[in-house]
């Protein structure tokens, strides 16, 4: 099965062994100048590439740490592990006999690759699978924060999910709308396990009570 992070590593690393060998020749006076642009293009477009989906990880990673409270990860699921992957679940954090939460939450593969998208747009009205990436962003976070189930950790985290959008670089208008978006068009068809009686404006999974705003 292709694995195109793998892959991409892969190429990459023979790229620049090749890159080293052409250059080794060419210090030693050999001419493969077009070997050697020939092996450097496509090693600078991966390398890109490589380097750019790291530190938007990064930015996820730093954004989740401050929702949580203390410094914790986020990964991207492989391909080959989302082919696999029993459950649809868009994110998963493990826990340990003794309840107590990983670091690291992983996100599925597509959740990432929505995720990234929306990083790369101007944010503006985006399609609804970016809307539901962002938020299972803030949704992973509460599971870091020790919160096992999902109907509590859902509701927090469809509060928090317009600050965690900000902190990704959203505008104060298009974290609100996003998370306005989630509530009113993805919120209400979540599976049961996900919907508390308890998470409505004034309920007690309300984190801002006095606020009648909501999310
Ligand atoms: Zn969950």
């Amino acid at each position: 099965m292709a694995d195109v992070l793998t892959v991409r590593l892969v190429v990459l690393l023979s790229l620049a062994v090749g890159f080293a060998w052409v250059l080794a020749h060419q210090v030693l006076g050999g001419r493969h100048r077009a070997a050697l642009v020939a092996l450097a293009v496509p090693a600078l477009a991966l390398g890109w590439q490589e380097g750019s989906d790291w530190l938007l990880r990064a930015q996820y990673s730093a954004a989740v740490s401050e929702q949580v409270g203390r410094p914790v990860r986020v990964d991207c699921q492989r391909l080959t592990g989302a082919w696999v992957d029993p459950t649809a679940e868009l994110g998963f954090v493990r826990f340990g006999p003794d309840g107590t939460p990983d670091d690291v939450a992983r996100l599925e593969y597509d959740a990432c690759r929505r995720l990234n998208a929306w990083m790369r747009s101007d944010r503006q009205d985006p399609p609804l699978e970016q809307v539901v990436a962002v938020h299972v962003l803030a949704h992973e976070a509460e599971h870091l924060a020790g919160e096992l189930n999902e109907g509590v950790a859902e509701c927090r985290s469809l509060q928090r999910t317009a600050a965690l959008a900000e902190r990704l670089g959203a505008s104060r208008d298009q974290a609100q709308e996003l998370a306005v978006t989630y509530v009113r068009q993805v919120y209400p068809s979540m599976p049961e396990a996900y919907r508390s009686p308890a998470c409505h404006p004034g309920g007690s999974l309300d984190l801002a009570p006095d606020d009648p705003a909501w999310p």
